[in-house]
């Protein structure tokens, strides 16, 4: 297995960046670049795109079959308790604070 990867972005070397430019004089070109593999990236899609741009480039171009690797064909859920609104009140010097936020906590003994 090599320790690098390619840019997998479908555009990456059109980018006009001087990390980019290879070649000798009279025949320069713009290249894709290369990721080396690391224990920080192994496993993740930092390994094989420079960057977000290239990596929405290429699931955009390829959303389709992306997709299809893992469809989402129903709703999932996840059971929890029945929510609580809870009013909280603080006193300043300028006056009252009250606020009402409601706690959602997952019910653990519906979980899967
Ligand atoms: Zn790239």
């Amino acid at each position: 297995m090599s320790d690098f990867n390619w840019c997998h972005g479908p555009s990456c070397h059109t980018k006009q960046t001087v990390d980019r430019v290879r070649g000798v004089k009279g025949s320069k070109v713009l290249r894709t670049r290369k990721i080396k593999t690391s224990n920080w990236n192994r496993g993740n899609w930092y390994n094989y795109f420079c960057g977000n741009h290239c990596y929405d480039e290429y699931v955009n171009k390829h959303i389709d079959q992306v997709i299809a690797i893992a469809p989402r064909t129903e709703c999932l859920e996840t059971p929890i308790h029945d929510p609580k609104k809870e009013t909280h009140r603080h006193e300043y010097s300028w006056g009252v604070n009250e606020w009402t936020n409601t706690k959602i906590e997952v019910d653990e003994s519906r979980q899967s």
